[in-house]
Formats: structure tokens, C-alpha cells, sequence
């Protein structure tokens, strides 16, 4: 089971102090989501695994506000610069068509920190604190893959909400941050971890009624599972998902 403990947190980026969690995770025997969510036993660690400060709106786990914590002047490249709670916005902020608008210039993380001011009061929902931390790990480039990670642990939180379209939004931000890390392959340290992404672009895309490209991703997961046999069961998983998806393992 999982300890979640209330602890007084101290933003060392603007100095504001408030009420947060230590939450340290244990491996849960509870079921599994086809999307790879593992149900706890116990209290749920994702809803409070990150800490939001009130002040500047910075979110991270509790580390990412003492060992881990970045600097507030830190430089933020122009790539990495503005907020896509959405993936439509981020299509049109990238589409070289729309070229009628400045350029993005370099920045820093207290220049993009204002950006999530109108969403700082409603960091108490679980949903949005991991969407506020997906545009952080953006800035702080930490990958795509922590990225994509940050928005399907959104969509699970907007799960349990019952905010389905809230849900399938987070789910298509965390689809294409793992094909973009997929396509970049600098973020993976072993091939299973790719293996394992490449499933979840599969799940993530039939979850989103996208069957060809569903079913091609499982067929890459499978290809590039070969030789790996304590994927075993991952690959039959993503035999299943082709022909008889179902929700939960
Ligand atoms: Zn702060």
C-alpha cells in the first residue's frame, strides 16, 4: 500500500509555503487498466502525488520542490515556450501555414509560469495539476515521454471524475507526446521501455477510435517485443487488444 503523508511544502521558486503530500508509492496488487493504470489497494497515490504551489503555479512532486527544484530564472527555448492544454491548440501553434503570428522567442520558467495563472485556483483538482505538470516538464524539457506520462495520468484523474471529454483531450496530448518520443528514440534507455510506449500508443489510439493506426502500433509493439520474453505478457495483452479489446487486463 501506498503512505501518503500531509506535509508544509515551501516553493522555492517564489517562496510561498502551503499545505502538500509526501506520497511514497508501493507496488499495488489491484487490477489493471488496459491503458496500464494499476488500481490501488489502498488510498489512490496519482491524485496526490504532486504538489501544486498557490503562488507561482509550479507543480511537481515533492522533490521538484527540494533536491529536483529548478531555478525561477531557469531559460526555457522558444520550442519549448507556451501552454497546449489541448491537441488542437497545439496543432495550430505548429502548423507552418498559420504563419501570421511572431515567432516564439526564448523564455524562462517565471516568463511561463504566468501562463498557468488562470488555472492556479483550479490546481486542487487532481486532473488539472497533472496538466499543469505536463506543460512543466515542457518547459523544464524533460521529454516527451514525462510528458505524455503527466497527460494519460490526467486523463486516468478526469477518469474518475466522469469527464469523459476532458479525459479523451489529455489522452490525445499523451498519444502524440509518445509517438513524438517514439520518433526522437533518444528518450529510451532500454528497448522494453519502448516496447511498452509503442503498446500504449496502440491502447491510447483505440481507446480514441483510431483502429488502423491502433492496430498498427500493436503490431510494432509485438515486432520490437521479439527475443524479449519477460514481455510475454504485454505482447499477448496486445494480441487481445486486436481482437477483443476490453478496458481492464
Ligand atoms: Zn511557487
Amino acid at each position: 500500500m501506498s503512505t501518503i503523508t500531509p506535509r508544509q511544502i515551501t516553493c522555492p521558486l517564489c517562496e510561498t509555503t502551503f499545505g502538500g503530500h509526501t506520497v511514497l508509492s508501493s507496488k499495488s496488487r489491484g487490477p489493471t487498466s488496459s491503458d496500464l493504470r494499476r488500481f490501488p489497494d489502498g488510498d489512490d497515490p496519482i491524485p496526490k502525488q504532486l504538489n501544486a504551489c498557490p503562488g507561482c503555479g509550479f507543480t511537481g512532486d515533492v522533490s521538484g520542490f527540494e533536491e529536483h527544484a529548478p531555478k525561477i530564472d531557469q531559460r526555457v527555448p522558444a520550442a519549448a515556450t507556451g501552454v497546449f492544454f489541448s491537441q488542437e491548440d497545439w496543432d495550430d501553434a505548429h502548423d507552418p501555414m498559420l504563419a501570421d503570428r511572431p515567432a516564439p522567442a526564448d523564455s524562462t520558467l517565471r516568463e511561463q509560469l504566468v501562463l498557468l495563472a488562470d488555472r492556479r485556483a483550479l490546481a486542487t483538482d487532481p486532473g488539472i495539476r497533472w496538466e499543469n505538470h505536463a506543460q512543466v516538464e515542457r518547459w523544464l524539457e524533460h521529454g516527451p515521454l514525462r510528458q505524455g506520462d503527466a497527460w494519460l495520468r490526467a486523463a486516468w484523474m478526469h477518469d474518475d471524475a466522469n469527464r469523459d471529454a476532458d479525459a479523451r483531450r489529455c489522452r490525445r496530448r499523451a498519444l502524440h507526446c509518445y509517438v513524438q518520443g517514439i520518433s526522437q528514440k533518444k528518450w529510451f534507455a532500454r528497448r522494453e521501455d519502448l516496447v511498452v510506449i509503442a503498446y500504449l500508443a496502440g491502447e491510447l489510439n483505440r481507446r480514441l477510435g483510431n483502429g488502423p493506426d491502433a492496430q498498427r502500433w500493436f503490431e510494432q509493439a509485438v515486432a520490437w517485443s521479439s527475443g524479449m520474453q519477460r514481455l510475454q505478457e504485454l505482447v499477448e495483452l496486445a494480441e487481445r487488444q486486436m481482437v477483443r479489446p476490453q478496458d481492464v487486463v
